[in-house]
């Protein structure tokens, strides 16, 4: 059966529907109801269908999330099984249900060592804004209750409650309702290709992007800074990978002045990087105090997120700290920590993260470099399972297209007529595949992505605009 055979499925309807009563996130509602929004009805392995019937490839794992892939019995099994037994408690009344005990107790298994608990919560927003509550938490009990003040960085993306977007460095977010709250400042990222200087090495940048930090923590004042944030490969940003000499520079000014290491792994947990976190990964290698996780704990089929806690922490806050005012309806959600579990066992029996390390990202990142000698395309990059690339009018100068032409947005809706999910972040065209994408999935992936880029550059030169 056809997706748009499904009984009673009406798209012109639904997209009439959709326009009058329904706020999109990141959107502008008036030119999205103007063409009306595409209507997904069914995914299965690393495919999508969508309601006119065209399957396409997800580049993007729905939205960072959907490691293992649509349709995993597995994981619906393990959802249904829990709704009929028990499909909600909370954890505030001295109680606990099993699936949320025995994934807290299962997280420090494929954690980093030092982390063996966990706050949980049902997005990344969330998990941050957990993190700004804890890390002020901790300090006053430190006795330091002046080191208030969160560092992070330009370009960073942290999620989009009050906190997540202070946190964040968008700037397109920040000047929508007075953000970012106080005692939240940012420092630029480790995008070379913005920041660089003429003719310095990729490790000579990575060492000046991260003394941006300390020189930061000199001008507030060591004793007024409580942490840093950064994710270990910047998602949402544009998949920027820092040089390898940028993380564990970052560590070493954290542990000269103290500060608390936050590892935002939202999208480099589970296994994105071949690692099951991205701090874990030889070229990033950090050892935060806490990671933030949302997205691929649960593959994305249903909502979870939270906060693994470092011992230095964690002993603080219990030993010394008394209530924790702070918590959610649905932290440790019953359903969702089932789902989570099914999704880490798979990963487990099915070597998942080794595949991805040893197999399936070095064949990725060599076919995406084979994108390199088309006309548009520059600087083609990836790290595990992300990877991004740059559209230039000119790439022998790396002359970009001006930004109100949207060449990226162009070729994202090529991506799209040709039957792949490719984001757009301005110049750069990024990917963030399903984990379990075959070497198939992979060159039919990178077959229709050559050929969007193909239209894009064809369509460039039949508007006159090359
Ligand atoms: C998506 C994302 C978030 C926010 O997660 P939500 O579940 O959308 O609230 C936070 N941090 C990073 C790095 C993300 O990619």
């Amino acid at each position: 059966m056809k997706p748009n055979d499904l009984p009673g499925f009406d798209t012109a309807a639904l997209r009439a529907k959709d326009a009058a009563h329904h706020l999109h996130p990141f959107t502008d509602t008036q030119s999205l109801n103007a063409s009306g929004a595409r209507v997904i009805v069914r995914g299965e392995g690393v495919r999508i269908w969508d309601s006119d019937g065209n399957e396409i490839i997800d580049g993007m794992s729905g939205l960072w999330c959907v490691n293992l892939g649509y349709s995993r019995q597995d994981l619906i099994d393990a959802a249904t099984r829990q709704m009929q037994t028990l499909p909600f408690y909370n954890a505030f009344f001295k109680t606990t249900t099993a699936p949320a005990t025995e994934l807290a107790a299962l997280l420090p298994q494929i954690a980093p060592p030092g982390f063996q608990h966990v706050f949980f919560t049902n997005s990344g927003s969330e998990g941050n804004d957990t993190v700004i509550r804890l890390v002020r938490r901790y300090w006053d009990l430190m006795g330091q209750p002046q080191r208030k003040t969160i560092i992070s960085r330009h370009n960073a993306y942290h999620g989009s409650t009050l906190g997540g977007a202070s946190l964040g460095g968008m700037g397109g977010m920040h000047e929508q309702g007075d953000l970012p709250i106080p005692g939240i400042v940012h420092i630029d990222q480790p995008y070379q290709l913005q920041n660089g200087l003429p003719g310095e090495s990729e490790h000579d940048f990575g060492l000046r992007a991260a003394r941006w930090l300390e020189d930061k923590i000199v001008e507030l004042g060591a004793d007024k800074v409580a942490a840093f944030i950064g994710e270990p490969v910047q998602g949402a940003g544009g998949v920027i990978i820092p040089p390898a000499s940028y993380w564990p520079e970052i560590q070493r000014i954290c542990d000269k002045y103290g500060i608390l290491l936050v590892s935002d792994e939202v999208i480099c947990g589970f296994g994105r990087l071949g690692t099951w976190f991205g701090c874990q990964h030889p070229h990033i290698g950090s050892r935060p105090d806490l990671i933030t996780f949302a997205k691929g704990v649960t593959s994305g089929y249903l909502p979870l997120g939270g906060v693994l806690v470092g011992d230095r922490i964690a002993k603080v806050l219990i030993e010394q700290g008394g209530d924790f005012n702070h918590g959610f309806t649905y932290s440790g959600h019953p359903t969702c920590c089932a789902v989570a579990i099914a999704n880490v066992q798979a990963m487990r029996a099915e070597g998942v993260v080794e595949r991805v390390a040893a197999d399936t990202a070095p064949y990725l990142a060599a076919q995406f470099a084979t994108l390199a000698d088309h006309p548009l395309v520059g600087d083609v990059q990836s790290l595990g399972m992300v990877a991004g690339l740059v559209l230039y009018k000119d790439k022998a100068t790396r002359t970009l297209f001006p930004a109100e032409l949207g060449v990226g947005y162009r070729c994202r809706d090529n991506c799209f007529k040709n039957g792949v999910v490719m984001r757009a972040v301005e110049e750069r065209m990024i990917i963030a595949p399903p984990l379990v994408m075959s070497h198939d999935d992979i060159d039919e992936m990178i077959r229709r992505i050559r050929r969007s880029l193909d239209d894009t550059l064809a369509g460039l030169r039949a508007d006159g605009l090359l």
